[in-house]
């Protein structure tokens, strides 16, 4: 059974809980280290031999145009994560569309590869911008990883399909949930992130291996550069739980994305989900 690996390629200053401690004028003046942590991401799954989607801003590819390059050039899945961050929740459908438009576009000119897949910031896909996935198939995406199918205060769809599913009469357009278990009639986020940092690796490891077997199902595994570096700039004045979610285990998360690519097999969005399966 392949699993689908996936990384959002985002600083560590843009992920959407620091929204109003770090303004986007600011982006430019700040450290940067979504380009050697994502380096250090390709050396990873070069020597583990797996391929992956990168799910990626415009922002960053109009930066680092190299590195998304060397994406490509290293047979992984190129897909967008919008142009700066903005979840859709923020958005009027015409703002979404044009965001998809030119992210896409930036990301196809640069790499000279379609993009197909998409992922919104902070799986803001939810039951009140529905209309997302209408535009994102009129823009020519084929599928979406945008929808996470738990209650958590930031995002998600409780009772969202688990599974694989066709949100769009009549297209062949996808929705890929991020993974979750069932459990006490509540799904259980395992699906990356600061959950997998939070669990102890064994419980990831037993949900992927239930998912796998139990259910047939392929699992989607999702994080990002800067939880692969401990030595990011320290953010001051967070909240303390903002602060407990993106610090929690920066130190050990090499060591344990190691161990779970080392426990499972992996594979693209592309090769997982559009390939090899019908959805229902
Ligand atoms: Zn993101």
């Amino acid at each position: 059974m392949q699993n689908a690996m996936t990384v959002d390629v985002e600083d560590y200053f843009q992920v959407s809980a620091f929204e109003s401690y770090i303004k986007k004028s600011d982006w430019d003046v700040c450290e940067h280290r979504v380009e050697q942590n994502t380096r250090k991401i390709l050396k990873i799954f070069a020597e583990h031999n797996i391929k992956a989607t990168f799910f990626t801003l415009g922002w960053v590819a109009e930066r680092y145009p190299e590195l998304i390059k060397s994406i490509v050039a290293e047979g992984h899945e190129l897909a967008c994560h919008g142009y700066e961050h903005i979840r859709v929740t923020e958005q009027t459908p015409e703002q979404f569309r044009l965001d998809i438009r030119k992210s896409k576009s930036i990301l196809e000119n640069i790499s000279g590869t379609s993009v197909i897949g998409y992922r919104a910031a902070s799986y803001s896909i939810n039951k009140q911008n529905l209309w997302a996935h209408e535009i994102l198939e009129e823009e020519g995406f084929r599928y979406s990883s945008s929808i996470y199918p738990v209650k958590h205060d930031l995002y998600g769809i409780p009772d969202a399909p688990r599974f694989c599913y066709k949100p769009l009469q009549n297209k062949n357009f996808i929705e890929v949930p991020i993974t979750t278990l069932p459990f006490l009639n509540k799904n259980l986020p395992c699906g990356g992130g600061g959950f997998f940092r939070f669990y102890p690796y064994f419980f990831s490891k037993l949900a992927i291996d239930r998912i796998n077997s139990a259910e047939q199902k392929a699992a989607i595994f999702y994080f990002h550069p800067w939880e692969i570096d401990p030595n990011q700039p320290k953010q001051s004045g967070l909240s303390f739980k903002t602060q407990f979610r993106h610090y929690l285990n920066l130190t050990r998360m090499e060591a344990r994305l190691k161990k779970l690519i080392h426990d499972f097999e992996w594979n693209t969005m592309e090769n997982v989900f559009l390939d090899a399966q019908n959805p229902d």
